[in-house]
């Protein structure tokens, strides 16, 4: 890849592209850059590059006629070594949001130009004339676009090939698959009293990568809700993970079971209300009248099944044969992370053959339990509730409880 950056500051950009990482790189050959002096095409005298704004108004606008000049002499030199025509971008504040996918496609370039304006920006006819694409990196002005252009640079041409020891290295890095990234430890293992989890030291790879996305699923969830609904959306559950011979779900039949049952239930449903709750209402939910409540709703229509590893609890459903609701879905702390929502998710759907479009409601607030829902094949389908601190003495946070109603079908494996 060749990259050029078209600038009134070509040392600056031209000492990061030649440091760490990218200058070894560079100096290998694995891309080419070229920083151009804007200066270095003007045709005036003093060498200006940039006059007042047509119509007033504060600051300096950079001329179009060097920046043409410099940008034909790249599409020279790209076509005198035989590569295709460079793709011309303009780093502006009002260009489109710069991102990891932006990055990728960029990088799929053979020539990429950036252009970084300076003052109050660039005469647009330049930008009309030459531009394919406009791109900001944030929400912010900064006082010229050498550091874009450089942010941009750096995220492109580390993805070009050899430029990281392993490309396993990107892979999993934050937004690679559209989540964020698991926290990294290195030595030592106690740092000011601090342990790194234990499971990053049993040597179980199995383990650690299970543990590694769901570190990246959870931080990305509570950290960035945007784009875990689009991770939800672009990675449907297709297969559910086998049952073990160990496991089983049971209709709930016995006193035992359904003791056994309430304490997941109290567990479950103080852990999702917690932040949402007053702390006293959340500590009424005891295993007690978590039974009582199990026991009512039965005598309503509703089945519950408990769910074991081993013959230990650790997991509950509920279907309601007459509505085709599905609820009551709760997995013991110690127990998730094994894919035994999903599995109990679908043997509830499978319970409600009669419902082809089974549902469920679920607090906007639970993230966690969307996205499995939204994996699933569920979709929004309503509100049935409003739970608002100004008229719900127990509520501490506006929440809503959705209602998810299943459209698309999950081949399962039992
Ligand atoms: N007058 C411009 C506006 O309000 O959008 C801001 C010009 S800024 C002071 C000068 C130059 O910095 C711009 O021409 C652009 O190249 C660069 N720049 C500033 N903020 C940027 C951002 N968020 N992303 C990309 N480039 C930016």
């Amino acid at each position: 890849m060749r990259i050029d950056i078209v600038t009134l500051f070509p040392e600056l950009c031209d000492s990061f592209l030649s440091t760490s990482i990218l200058g070894r790189a560079r100096a290998k050959n694995l891309f080419e850059a070229h920083c151009h002096q804007i200066r270095d095409y003007t045709k005036n005298k003093q060498r200006q590059t940039d006059d007042y704004p047509y119509g007033g108004g504060c600051g300096m606008v950079l001329y179009a006629q060097p920046i043409a000049d410099c940008l034909r002499e790249v599409q020279r030199q790209c076509a005198e070594q035989g590569r295709s025509r460079p793709h011309i971008v303009f780093m502006t504040a009002a260009g489109r949001p710069y991102n990891e996918a932006v990055a990728r496609r960029l990088a799929t370039y053979d020539s990429l130009v950036l252009v970084c304006g300076h003052y109050e920006g660039i005469d647009e006819r330049v930008i009309e004339a030459f531009g394919d694409e406009e791109i900001s990196i944030g929400d912010y002005v900064l006082t010229g676009g050498e550091l874009a252009s450089l942010v941009v640079a750096d995220s492109v041409l580390r993805l070009q090939p050899g430029v990281l020891a392993e490309e396993k290295g990107y892979q999993e890095e934050s937004y690679w698959d559209g989540l964020l990234e698991y926290p990294q430890y290195t030595r030592p293992e106690v740092w000011e009293g601090r342990p790194v989890p234990p499971v990053l030291l049993t040597g179980d790879h199995n383990k650690i990568d299970a543990w590694r996305g769901r570190q990246s699923r959870a931080r990305t969830r509570q950290r960035r809700p945007d784009l875990y609904e689009s991770w939800c959306e672009t990675h449907p559950i297709t297969q559910i993970p086998r049952w073990k011979r160990t496991e089983r779900a049971q209709l709930i039949r016995t006193d035992a079971q359904l003791d056994a049952a309430a304490a997941i239930y109290s567990e479950g449903w103080m852990q999702m209300c917690r932040d949402i709750c007053a702390p006293a209402y959340v500590e009424a939910h005891t295993p007690a009248a978590m039974r009582e409540e199990l026991a009512r709703q039965r005598g309503e229509g509703w089945a519950f099944y408990l769910h074991s590893t081993a013959d230990v609890p650790d997991g509950l459903v509920g279907v309601c044969h007459k509505t085709g609701e599905i609820g009551h879905l709760f997995v013991k702390t110690e127990a998730r992370g094994q894919g035994i929502g999903a599995k109990l998710l679908e043997f509830a759907i499978k319970k409600l053959p009669e419902h082809p479009r089974p549902w469920l409601a679920v607090l906007d607030c639970n993230t966690g339990a969307m996205g499995l829902y939204r994996r699933m094949g569920f979709a929004p389908d309503g509100v049935r509730n409003v739970f608002d601190p100004a008229t719900d003495p127990n509520s501490t946070r506006l929440c809503r409880e959705l209602i998810l109603r299943r459209c698309q079908p999950v081949s399962g494996t039992r």
